[in-house]
């Protein structure tokens, strides 16, 4: 059976790919299951640039196909921020805390409160050659916190649909209508053709390696 490595050590993003998977012939592993390797930088300048820098590296290195993705938060009136800098908004070590209190800072005068999740994933395999899924989700910034759900910014997007913060639902209702639950939706529901795909690089990569005679 195919193997396909998740270039993530979080046990609960592992968890949901595998139910996300549970019926296709490819057994998941994650970097747990190997031995350490070194880590990737996220300086990208879109999430695409960072899923698959994340993705391409890990099935380099490992030698199997690796799935990565990145996401963040993205503010109109913000020009665009946090986005790619999402989980160190307020600095490199930012807490979340402190990620949410600077963006209420920065959102205090502005009338336009149109954000929006992203979530790219990239599939890649050992050669370089990668599949691309990306999800969006559309929302308003807060001006106060709500909920207790989630994490993250969720306390401070708020969902038009639901009338809620995404802090205020449960993370099955989040998942339907996610950024994150989008684009896996996607994955998983082209998972036939992406293991076809997949094969199809095998094929490439052994007959590379082949000796010349
Ligand atoms: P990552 O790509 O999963 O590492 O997410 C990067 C950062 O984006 C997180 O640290 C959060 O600050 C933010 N983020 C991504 N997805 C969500 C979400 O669903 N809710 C709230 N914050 C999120």
């Amino acid at each position: 059976m195919s193997i396909l490595v998740l270039a993530t050590q979080n046990k609960g993003k592992t968890k949901e790919i595998k139910h996300i998977l549970k019926n296709f012939p490819i057994t998941i592993k994650n970097l747990n299951d190997f031995g350490p390797i070194p880590e990737v930088e996220e300086d990208g300048e879109t999430f695409d640039d960072n899923a698959y820098k994340k993705a391409s590296f890990t099935a380099r290195v490992l030698g199997y196909p690796a799935m990565a993705d990145d996401s963040g938060l993205v503010v109109e009136a913000l020009n665009g921020k946090p986005g790619v800098k999402s989980a160190r908004y307020a600095g490199d070590n930012a807490k979340t805390s402190d990620n949410c209190e600077k963006l209420i800072k920065d959102m205090k005068d502005k009338k336009n409160r149109k954000a929006f999740f992203e979530c790219v994933i990239s599939i890649a395999v050992p050669t370089g050659q990668a599949l691309t899924y990306q999800g969006k989700c559309n929302g308003l910034i807060t001006y106060k916190a709500k909920g207790n759900n989630g994490f993250g910014y969720d306390p401070f997007f708020f969902y038009p649909d639901f009338n809620k913060t995404f802090a205020e639902i449960s993370m099955e209702e989040k998942n339907k209508v996610s950024h994150r639950g989008k684009a896996l939706n996607q994955v998983g529901q082209e998972f036939d053709k992406i293991l076809k795909w997949i094969d199809m690089h095998k094929i490439q990569l052994s007959s590379c390696e082949k000796p010349v005679t």
